[in-house]
């Protein structure tokens, strides 16, 4: 019987969206289904151009893009919940769900609701600072990333392959 949780990767530092892609990395090593939401980028990034090449499906929000407003609810959360309805994925992974939360893509509510319609074998994975206290309450397990010391500091762009 599979055991499911929801998990959350929040903090100011980096690495909540890459430990969310290195857990969907160990899962398909496993042949679990996993299936990749990301709210508020547009960005095509190299996990993008490795999950095409493997088949992985990563889906971005066709409406609300960074910097533009998105529907509420946003498309994507909609479609999340019709997953969870009929055919649910191993694994869920939302990104920057706590951005889409913030520009009001998705109300608190509705973040809710999700969480709670996720079926027992599913792992949810929600990334993003600043999480509502109503999803700290929900979540199963929350890591925050510390940046103790960060390269930015002096002038160092964002690199191809490490940042993108
Ligand atoms: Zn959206």
């Amino acid at each position: 019987m599979k055991i499911g949780k929801f998990q959350i990767y929040t903090g100011k530092g980096k690495g909540k969206t890459t430990a969310a892609l290195g857990l969907c990395f160990r899962a398909l090593g496993q042949d679990l289904k996993v299936k990749i939401f990301q709210l508020r980028k547009s960005q095509v990034c190299g996990e993008h151009i490795q999950a095409k090449r493997i088949g992985l499906d990563i889906s971005q929000c066709p409406v609300g893009r960074s910097g533009e407003p998105c529907v509420s609810p946003c498309p994507l959360i909609i479609e999340a919940m019709e997953m969870f309805e009929k055919d649910a994925p191993d694994i869920l992974v939302i990104d920057e769900m706590m951005e889409a939360i913030r520009v009001k893509c998705v109300s608190i509510d509705e973040a809710v609701e999700l969480v709670k319609a996720k079926p027992e074998g599913t792992e949810l994975i929600m990334t993003g600072r600043n999480v509502p206290q109503e999803l700290l309450d929900l979540a199963d397990l929350i890591t925050s990333m510390e940046p103790i010391k960060h390269y930015y500091k002096d002038g160092v762009p964002a690199r191809e392959g490490i940042e993108y």
